[in-house]
């Protein structure tokens, strides 16, 4: 299988001044992918995300939901209490997979299941990420440069 097209949507700095706090993870979240498989199959909402070490691709994910035991509203893993009725969920509930945290919260949609395929996929996209990065950063001063001579 091979990745034919990539589109990379730079997400716009977040503010960190304001109301409202940003939690981390937003701030590291850069840029939105939409890449091409063979010409013919299309995933959306892959997600570029500054790591510690650099830039790493996340593939798109839903949030688990657990059912609520009273009023079957679905609430998201790890709420302890239910948003619908308020009672307590049970802590089954909590963390399904054992392994607590934001890994059994979200689950990916799509994703590739080689070693391999995931590192030809990733590199595929920060190719073109680090691009519109550059091209982005340029552009901003080259029309920043013409507002000054518009002056
Ligand atoms: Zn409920």
């Amino acid at each position: 299988m091979e990745v034919t097209d990539v589109r990379v949507a730079l997400r716009a700095p977040v503010a960190r001044t304001g109301a409202g706090e940003r939690r981390p993870g937003e701030q590291r979240l850069k840029a939105y992918a939409t890449v091409t498989f063979d010409h013919c199959f299309v995933v959306r909402n892959i997600k570029v995300i500054e790591g510690r070490h650099g830039p790493f691709v996340a593939m798109p994910s839903h949030k688990t939901k657990v059912a609520c035991g009273r009023c079957q509203f679905k609430n998201d893993v790890g709420s302890r209490f239910c948003v619908q009725c308020g009672s307590r969920l049970p802590p089954a509930a909590v963390a399904p997979e054992a392994e607590a945290g934001e890994a059994s919260a979200h689950r990916d949609i799509a994703h590739p299941i080689t070693a391999e395929f995931r590192q030809y996929l990733q590199a595929k996209i920060l190719d073109v990420y680090e691009a519109e990065r550059t091209k982005t950063t340029m552009g901003v001063s080259s029309s920043l440069s013409a507002a000054h001579e518009a002056i």
